[in-house]
């Protein structure tokens, strides 16, 4: 049973091993040194759901390369990812002009600034 399941594990790792060939970042790089210029080694997953009754709806697997996993997993920098429009942005702790709580690396956002008005626009539609 145990057997199985690592090997389960073994087949899923090499499948998503196999699909981040000649795949990108998926995270915020410096526009001199854009995101395309970077190979992603591994994905950042996040359920997404309703944390209250712990229902997933979907997961969402942006691939990553090695300068980013090494700042995800550096206290110093925190992730802010928004999973409407995925645009991400990197926030430097000490010069953040909030005080961010430790342990907490990355920020989900159901909705960011670039991308607000559209939400609103399509609330709107939906709701009147
Ligand atoms: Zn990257
Ligand atoms: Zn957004």
């Amino acid at each position: 049973m145990d057997d199985f399941k690592l090997l389960e594990e073994t087949l899923n790792d090499a499948i998503a091993r196999a699909e981040l060939e000649g795949q990108t970042c998926g995270l915020k790089h410096s526009a001199g040194d854009p995101a395309e210029n970077h190979f992603a080694v591994d994905y950042l997953c996040q359920d997404l759901g309703d944390p209250r009754t712990g229902d997933i709806s979907s997961q969402i697997r942006i691939p990553v390369c090695q300068e980013c996993v090494d700042a995800l997993y550096d206290e110093e920098w925190i992730l802010a990812y928004c999973v409407y429009c995925h645009k991400s942005q990197w926030i430097n702790r000490s010069h953040a002009k909030i005080e961010h709580p430790l342990g907490n690396g990355v920020y989900w956002l159901d909705v960011c600034p670039f991308c607000a008005e559209i939400v609103t626009e399509y609330k709107e539609d939906k709701d009147g």
